[in-house]
């Protein structure tokens, strides 16, 4: 079996897919994006593709991996690393697609027989979470996740502080104690900004605290791991097992690899297995598409150290498509009692709609995060 051709679809909302067709067996998807930089991560897949995958044998997946990810001299960051994720994903798909099995088959089988996921409230500026985790818990979800403020100033004052405790407060009290909700810090604060809201956090017992310091403080992680009996998060911007070894050696719980940006199935499975080494769980980072989502599962039903899965469903970025809308059965992403059911198909275990896919493509405005700034006109992290 070799590989003949590699196309990439740009969609609504923000998404790109590919997809590998081989000469004599199965087509397979993958979805390498990272958001607000789709054209190019598509740019970097097509160099890839010429580079290191038309004509190779798609079942070598961990030496077209070795290949794309090192072959090129300069390697890392999150362009290339969600190029090589997205295709990485398309070959695992061709290789359960041939092989007639479900990936995490593949991967020793399932561990689990259904997985715990959790759905975004608030926007990107909470201001009534309440009836959103209400909706949310009627919904069936028993997990939520919000963010922890709007535009923050480095070090919050005493009102910015109250209103990150109320909205938690308005959370638990909706949840009652048997249901979860994260608080997803975004990189907003600094350090020290951190450890305050973290420690106004604690009596509302939140599942965890999400990035409480951006991604280049990783070393200083330390200081809010040590501060608060909350377990920390972090991980989405980690892109391979060497960056996110500082992270889990400075104590944070859980760890959030997204499949679509940190080197695909075969990188996170990797770092699923460093992260159990640290007592770690693990929860993939997935605010994406149907592709980064399915790739996500196969990996939570074989890794024993699976915590819950993030999803995009009903996400606020999501305008003007959603994720079911490029999937022919969506049967597979059927929540019951918030937990999606064990993928059984072949390969990802997705069909996609092809067919809305091709019509779709080009048609996606180019999406890009808010750029906001402080009351004085400095940059501030959105
Ligand atoms: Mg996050």
């Amino acid at each position: 079996m070799k590989i003949t051709r590699v196309e990439t679809f740009a969609v609504p909302p923000r998404w790109l897919f590919c997809r590998i067709e081989t000469d004599d067996g199965p087509v397979g998807w993958g979805e390498p994006v990272v958001e607000g930089r789709a054209e190019t991560v598509r740019a970097a897949v097509h160099e890839l593709a010429e580079q290191f995958l038309v004509g190779a044998d798609p079942s070598r997946i961990e030496d077209l991996w070795q290949l794309m990810s090192k072959g090129s001299f300069y390697r890392g960051g999150p362009v290339l690393s969600s190029a090589v994720a997205g295709i990485d994903q398309a070959l695992w798909d061709i290789a359960g697609k041939s092989l007639g099995a479900p990936v995490h088959q593949l991967l020793g089988g399932p561990v689990r027989e259904r997985a715990r996921a959790y759905c975004w409230v608030g926007g990107d500026e909470p201001a009534q979470v309440r009836d959103q985790v209400a909706a949310q818990v009627d919904a069936g979800f028993t997990a939520v996740k919000m963010n922890a403020s709007g535009r923050m100033n480095p070090l919050p004052n005493l009102a910015e502080l109250d209103e990150v405790a109320a909205r938690a407060e308005a959370a638990r009290e909706v949840l009652g104690p048997e249901g979860d909700f994260a608080v997803d810090f975004h990189g907003r604060f600094s350090t020290a900004g951190a450890v305050r809201a973290a420690g106004v956090l604690e009596p509302y017992a939140p599942m965890f605290v999400e990035e409480p310091v951006l991604p280049e403080y990783t070393h200083l992680i330390r200081r809010v791991t040590d501060s608060t009996r909350l377990p920390v998060a972090t991980g989405e911007r980690l892109f391979s097992r060497t960056e996110a070894l500082p992270a889990l050696q400075a104590g944070i719980a859980v760890l959030q690899p997204d499949l679509s940006h940190a080197g695909g199935i075969s990188e996170c499975r990797r770092i699923a297995s460093l992260a159990e080494t640290f007592d770690v769980t693990v929860a993939p980072h997935c605010p994406l598409g149907p592709l980064a989502l399915a790739a996500s599962l196969q990996l939570a039903f074989c890794t024993p150290n699976f915590l819950i899965q993030e999803q995009s469903i009903g996400i606020h970025y999501n305008k003007g498509a959603e994720l079911l809308d490029y999937v022919a059965d969506r049967s597979v992403f059927r929540f019951h009692d918030g937990h999606l059911p064990r993928p059984t198909g072949h390969g990802l275990g997705v069909e996609i709609d092809e067919k809305a896919v091709r019509k779709a493509d080009g048609s996606a405005k180019s999406w890009h995060n808010p750029v906001w700034r402080h009351r004085d006109g400095s940059f501030a992290e959105w």
